[in-house]
């Protein structure tokens, strides 16, 4: 089991676990066909409607359980192969993700497996199906969202409320955001928590995000925004969290162009 878990949230080992996952998949089928069975004696036995219904209930849940579990596992096989997910899977696979998240931090915690490893891997299955989609929304309809601990510690100037108060010294990654906010006039929200940063939201109704922040938070944005597509970057903590964190702006830049104009307006 805790093998088999371990190849649902990493990347890495993909294709030498296939063979266990397959070995799950067979015994939930197993299970089934015994539900089954003892459904149909339930029925000749003639019992309560109630226990001959549970059984059914039962068959169900493994049955949704089983399409959500081979959704995630297309998807993830899609992501590995770098190909993209069919478009009438898009839905069905955030659907996948959205359900078996909880279920996999659960079962990862006894396991012993880092929630943040869970998380990326929820990030980078979120990004593909992104990915596998065509966007071409206006600029600024596009917002990049990033907590306020992208902003040097030593700075005073409040970003949080204007951006634009950013003197551009180059000490931190606000610089580089407001340079892409130049180039490509879209907005830019820097947040100090989730609140915030939900009101931001709301307040400039961005069809798209670009979503910077630590694991944790960008999985709970994930999860609360509805509707709008988001691409997720996880930041760098070399200081620890919630100091002084960094990003990788050549992916976010990446990202913005996706939903522009998918990429093809490279200079
Ligand atoms: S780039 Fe400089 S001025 Fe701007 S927020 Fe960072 S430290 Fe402050």
């Amino acid at each position: 089991m805790k093998r088999i878990a371990f190849w649902v949230i990493s990347m890495d080992n993909f294709a030498g676990s296939l063979k266990k996952t397959m070995g799950l998949l067979g015994l939930l089928i197993i299970l089934g066909v015994l539900i089954i069975s003892m459904g149909v004696w339930l029925r000749n036995a003639e019992a309560s409607i109630f226990l001959i219904v549970l059984p059914w209930l039962l068959i169900l849940s493994i049955a949704g359980l089983l399409t959500l579990t081979f959704l995630m596992i297309y998807a993830i096989m899609m992501l590995r192969i770098d190909r993209r997910v069919l478009p009438s899977l898009i839905k069905p696979v955030e659907v996948s993700l959205r359900v078996l998240y909880p279920f996999l931090t659960r079962v990862g915690k006894p396991l012993g497996y880092d929630k943040n490893l869970i998380r990326n891997a929820y990030a980078k299955v979120n990004n593909h199906l992104i990915l596998s989609e065509d966007f071409r929304f206006m600029a600024s309809d596009v917002m990049i969202l990033t907590p306020h601990c992208l902003q040097k510690s030593t700075c005073g100037l409040r970003v949080t409320q204007n951006p634009e108060l950013c003197q551009r010294c180059g000490k931190c990654n606000v610089d580089d955001l407001l340079f892409l906010v130049e180039k490509y006039g879209i907005k830019l929200a820097i947040a100090t928590g989730g609140t915030l940063a939900r009101r931001k939201i709301r307040e400039l109704k961005p069809k798209a995000i670009v979503a910077v922040a630590c694991e944790r938070d960008l999985i709970s944005g994930l999860q609360d925004v509805r509707g709008i597509p988001v691409l997720a970057v996880v930041n760098r903590r070399p200081e620890g969290p919630c100091i002084n964190t960094e990003m990788d702006i050549e992916e976010v830049e990446k990202s913005i162009r996706h939903f522009l104009d998918h990429g093809e307006n490279e200079e």
